[in-house]
Order: C-alpha cells, then structure tokens, then sequence
C-alpha cells in the first residue's frame, strides 16, 4: 500500500505521501495494519530500535534522516513539515546556517573541557546570555530537567542563607498540570499519574495550587516558601494560557513576601510566543528564568538558570556542577542562538506568522475542534474525543506530510520552527483541516 502514486506537492515542492505507510514498530501495539510493517530500512530502523531501546516513548512510525529549515526528510526520501521542532528545541529550523558554522567552527577547535578549567568560549556566552535577559548572572547546564533541579537547588540556598528559613524546611509552590522534566525530584511535584506513579518514594518540599489563579497561590505561601516554579504557558499540559494578570499578581505577592519567582521557560522562551520571554508578554520579570531546549540551537544539550547575582551568588564552589555545562561547543552554538535572538527578527516573525496561525485554526472551531489556544507559533489544539485520539489525528497528519505529536488525550501541540515559510504552514493547517473533515 506504500507508493509514489499517492504523492501530492507542497507549496515548498515537496513531495508528500498520503498513503498509510506510517510504521509505529512492534511496541507498544501499533495502531497500523500488520502488512504496513515491511522489511524496508525505514521498518528494520524501528524494528532495531524496539528491540534494544528502552520503551520509554511512543513515537510516530517516521524515521527521519535529514531536516533543512521547518522540513525533515525521512529515511526512504518522504518529506514533512516538522510542526512539532522537536518540543520547540529546533526554533531556528533544522540546519540553521549560522548555527551549524558555529558548531562547526568549534568542533574543529575545542570541545570539551570541563569546568577544572576556563575556556575561551564560556565567558562571552554567559555575557551574551545574561544581557539577552537583563540579568547579572548565567548557570550553565544541559537539559532542561538539570536547568529545574539546579533552579530548585538554589531556591532552596537563597532560602536558607539569605531568607532565613530553617534548614529542612524549605518549600516551593508548583502549579497543577506542569511539567518540569522527568527526574525524581521533579515527578515527585508532577500531578501527571504517568509521569509520577510508580516511582517514589518522592521528594518533599512542594506544594501544589490550581495554574492561573493567583489567589490560591497568594493562600498558600507561608514563612518557610522560598520559591514558586511556574511556566508561564503551560507546555505540555496543552498550551495554556493563563489569565493576563496572573503572572503580574503572582509577582507583586512573591516581591511582597520575599518569595524568588522562577519561571521555566524552557519550551515557552527565545522567541516561541513571539517575544523572547513568555513572561514579557506581560510584563514580569522573574527572579530566575530556566532556559533549554532552543538554547542549544537543536544541536547540543544546553540549558541554564539567569538570575541576578543576589540569588545565584548563594552557589559556591563545590555546591553545584555538571561535567558537560559550560562546555566549549555548546557555548559557542549558545552564543550564536543569543546572537540570532538579539536582533529580534525571529519573535517579531512568530509573532505575525503566529497571528496569522491562531485565526486559521480559530476558523475550524466547532468543525472538529473544539478548543485553541497559544500565541506566537504555539498551538494547543483539542480534537472532539468522539471522533478521534490526539495520537490517531497525527498519524494521518504525518500520512499528509506534516509531523505534530498529542500532549494527552485528543489534545495536538503545533510548534513549528520559527523559520516556517506562511504557505508551509498553511500547508500544514490545509493538512489537518482536511484530516479533520475525513473523521467519522
Ligand atoms: N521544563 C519544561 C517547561 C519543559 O517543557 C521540559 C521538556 O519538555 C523540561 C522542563 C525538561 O527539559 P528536558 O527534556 O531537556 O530535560
């Protein structure tokens, strides 16, 4: 049932199959006809990988082997429009020239030194970075998760050395539905049974409260809070956006009860939303931003927590560290993401290409779908459960050639690189439209 016959052009030439050869490996169980799951390489790949990877995700039956800009190629020539940019760590688009030239650059230069050491390369990264915040000082780290625990680790020190809070007794206010990453401090404040169950005993020292309400938050900060840790729009719990003078309220109570304000904009910073913070979007300025996923240009792991030296100076040496933070490669590719970001072009693009986004997807409301929400080239569309799962819509999505991953439920995250042309997307809004209408 595979073949070229079915192909149909994209506005970028790309010829896009719309047949079900989508391959989903043998587990876990695959939605796809057995007779789709042939002993091609794109087949053998996922067959190789079920067999010796962990089963620790889902993922579509697409094997990619190159990207340009918002487009991957998969391994038997198949082209898609990645509206997922790997979790919004790919903004600047598969293969960015300027981003690739610095990797290369210092990959024949200097890779890895650890911290015993400087490097040529460290300092004016943190420079660039902490200007491109309007902060004094940057914690260099890897992923995403490490860039929370560290931020949880210095909550917790502000906490005791300068707050004044008992030791042990530290505690930081969390938002239901958030997801900070996956280590076992961080499930332990997670509310999402997959992601939590199973693997205490948890950490304690977190307090939950409803997202987006400001009072509730107000209500549970008492003497020994140090820190509240919220994502500005919630990422994976399907793009929420919270009230406008939610941020605003829970800054001035946190700046009223000496309480440090730690936003992870690890997926909604530099420049998804259309401005480089979320938080800018109204106006907060947190005490610690969390930054990942796009720092690293969708080519190394970088991450790191930016705050003034009044919060980030409780850290001294010994307390904290990474053998790969701060190396040479990722600062140099982290300087040239700032460096892209600080002339402003790429927010000032998710922002009009984002307006032009949410009115097309406003216009399918009550045909399908039966909620948007977002801003920027950010997306959290829920699909009428009736009629399909999230995971059965992308599956026909990448069947047309564009790549979108479910949050939960039937509810899709579009993402897509910041660098999308507007007929690739809509091309891609084309495409799930008329997934849409073939939903019985
Ligand atoms: N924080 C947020 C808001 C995220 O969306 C994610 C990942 O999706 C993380 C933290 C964890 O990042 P990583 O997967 O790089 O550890």
């Amino acid at each position: 049932m595979r073949g070229v016959a079915a192909a149909e052009q994209s506005p970028s030439g790309a010829a896009v199959p719309r047949d079900a050869s989508l391959r989903s490996g043998s587990l876990p169980p695959s939605p796809m006809p057995a007779a789709a799951v042939r002993d091609s390489s794109a087949a053998a790949l996922i067959e190789l990988e079920s067999e010796w990877g962990a089963h620790n995700y889902h993922p579509l039956g697409v094997v990619a082997a190159s990207g340009e800009g918002a487009w991957i190629t998969d391994v038997e020539g198949r082209r898609y429009l990645d509206c997922l940019a790997a979790y919004s760590a790919v903004n600047f688009g598969h293969g960015h020239p300027a981003l690739i030239a610095a990797a290369r650059d210092q990959l024949g230069r200097l890779t890895l030194t650890s911290r015993a050491f400087h490097n040529d390369r460290l300092g004016p990264f943190l420079a660039a970075l902490a200007r491109l915040a309007g902060k004094d000082t940057v914690l260099p780290m890897n992923t995403g998760a490490e860039a929370v625990e560290s931020g949880i680790k210095v909550a917790r020190a502000w906490g005791y050395r300068v707050k004044g809070v008992p030791e042990g007794r530290a505690k930081i206010i969390v938002a239901a539905g958030n997801f900070h990453g996956r280590t076992t401090t961080i499930i332990s404040f997670s509310d999402d049974p997959d992601a939590r169950a199973g693997f205490g005993p948890y950490t304690p020292g977190f307090v939950t409260v409803p997202y987006g309400d400001a009072a509730a938050l107000e209500s549970a900060i008492d003497e020994d809070t140090v820190a509240v840790l919220l994502e500005p729009i919630q990422g994976e719990a399907g793009i929420v956006v919270p009230p406008p003078d939610y941020l605003p309220e829970v800054r001035r109570v946190t700046r009223e009860q000496n309480v440090l304000l730690i936003a992870d904009e690890i997926q909604s910073g530099l420049g998804r939303t259309g401005a480089t913070f979320a938080c800018d979007l109204v106006g907060v300025v947190p005490d610690l931003y969390l930054l990942g996923k796009a720092l690293g240009g969708g080519i190394v792991p970088v991450s790191a927590v930016v705050g003034d030296r009044d919060v980030l100076g409780v850290l001294q040496p010994g307390q904290h560290g990474s053998t790969f933070g701060g190396n040479p490669l990722a600062a140099a590719v982290g300087s040239a993401v700032v460096e892209l970001l600080e002339t402003g072009e790429l927010q000032a693009r998710a922002r009009e290409l984002g307006v032009h986004l949410h009115e097309r997807l406003e216009a399918l409301l009550g045909r399908r779908l039966t909620a948007v929400r977002g801003t920027g080239l950010w997306a959290g569309i829920d699909v009428d459960p009736a009629l399909a799962s999230g995971r059965r819509v992308c599956e026909l999505l990448a069947e047309r050639g564009v790549l979108v991953k479910d949050t939960h439920g039937s509810t899709l995250r579009l993402a897509p690189p910041l660098v999308v042309s507007r007929e690739d997307l809509d091309f891609g809004v084309d495409q799930l439209e008329a997934v849409l209408a073939s939903l019985r």
